[in-house]
């Protein structure tokens, strides 16, 4: 995201971040690249995390990592500042290693002591790919840490790829043996995001911010069309910059996979982004939720059938989605949480009906048809 962006957004609850100084710009460049070695020496590049929230389950699902230059005389420094400059003179592998070796020291350190681990992504610039074996050096990393690394998740944004560097396809195929998810950085934002998606299979990808900025009808479909579109090529999808209740809603209904803005939090240090987390109720997800909400991601949930999800956990039933369809055909006196309750009285055909149906499925990968009513109403 860059200054101009931030500026639009009239809602940054980011008040410890400040922007670059007005004229300050040329000057602020040149300082931090003669400064970049001394600040990772002495500790000034810090690592804030933003929250990744499963839309179906409101749960945490993952953090982004994004850096921070503490200065001693310059105070905070936003990447504005200094990635440019870095990625410029070739130098952004430097900051980007060290930021990788604070996250993954960071989840040993949670692994360690008995935590709950939370999937973590990293942003890569082009130079990356061209200064050093990004690969060896990350992998080194990773397996000093004993960290598993299908917790890293590598983002690149369109432009970190060339689409026409054999180098950089095989450095990313490298990571995809290895174990890593590549996640594609904010989709949309430039005019090469289509040919990349041709050429490469990214296992996430990020809708970028601006298709959430002064919506519209039209911008809506437009989102709902590029979710469909990657669930039919089995990507997960991600929007950035939600930022009110409205969005959460809207990309919910739409099947979009998960949701990072300052809705959930705005970027900070770990501990405090989990307190936060914590004191709004949102918990961590589980490795086996995990793999059980990643399976959605064939999904269409605008499919023009009534469509409800229905999760058996422990022997009873949950129903984290049900689409308008769905409840239209149910009529408008039921509630998502009566229709819970019903299928999980024991009392009624119906809950056993569909206990046996799934068990079946599960048994023999089939699919199948039951049917049972409610009253005058079918199911
Ligand atoms: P990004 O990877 O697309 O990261 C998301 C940016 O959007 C972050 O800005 C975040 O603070 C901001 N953002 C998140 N939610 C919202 C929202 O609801 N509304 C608005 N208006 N903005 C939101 P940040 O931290 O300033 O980072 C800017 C960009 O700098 C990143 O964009 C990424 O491309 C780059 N960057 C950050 N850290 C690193 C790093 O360690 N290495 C490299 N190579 N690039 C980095
Ligand atoms: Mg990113
Ligand atoms: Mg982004």
């Amino acid at each position: 995201m860059d200054d101009v962006t931030r500026r639009k957004s009239d809602k940054n609850p980011s008040e410890d971040i400040p922007s670059p100084l007005p004229g300050a710009e040329p000057e602020a460049a040149d300082y931090v690249v003669s400064h970049l070695e001394e600040a990772i020496e002495k500790g000034w590049i810090r690592v804030f995390y933003q929250p990744l929230i499963r839309s179906i389950s409101g749960e945490l699902c993952g953090m982004e990592a994004l850096a921070r230059w503490d200065d001693p005389e310059r105070g905070l420094l936003t990447p504005a500042v200094f990635i440019p400059p870095l990625e410029k003179k070739q130098k952004i592998w430097k900051l980007d290693l060290c930021v990788i070796r604070q996250a993954v020291e960071e989840l040993a350190g949670r692994k360690s002591s008995g935590k709950p681990m939370i999937p973590v992504s990293i942003n890569l610039s082009r130079s990356d790919f061209l200064c050093c074996d990004i690969f060896r050096e990350i992998e080194d990393i990773v397996r000093r840490n004993g960290v598993d690394w299908s917790l890293i998740h590598i983002e690149m944004t369109e432009s970190a790829v060339n689409p026409d560097a054999e180098a950089e396809f095989k450095t990313l195929d490298r990571f995809k043996e290895a174990g890593y998810e590549l996640w594609m950085d904010d989709f949309g934002r430039g005019c090469s995001s289509l040919n990349l998606l041709k050429e490469y299979a990214f296992d996430v990808l990020k809708l970028d911010m601006e298709f959430l900025r002064r919506e519209t009808k039209r911008s809506r479909s437009i989102v709902q069309s590029i979710i469909r579109m990657n669930k039919g090529i089995g990507h997960q999808v991600l929007s950035e910059g939600v930022e009110n209740r409205e969005q959460v809603e809207f990309l919910r209904k739409s099947g979009c996979d998960m949701l990072q803005g300052y809705y959930f939090g705005c970027p900070m240090p770990l501990e405090k982004m989990l307190d936060c987390c914590a004191a709004r109720g949102i918990a961590i997800e589980s490795r086996k939720q995990r793999a059980c909400w990643s399976a959605l991601r064939n999904i269409d949930f605008l499919m023009d059938v009534p469509l409800a999800l229905l999760v058996c956990e422990n022997k009873t039933f949950r129903l984290p989605f049900v689409s308008d369809r769905a409840m239209d055909l149910l009529g408008e006196d039921t509630t998502r949480e009566e229709l819970e309750k019903w299928i999980n009285d024991p009392q009624d055909t119906a809950g056993a009906e569909l206990f046996r149906a799934v068990e079946s499925a599960i048994r023999t990968g089939d699919s199948g048809e039951i049917c049972c009513s409610r009253g005058d109403r079918p199911l």
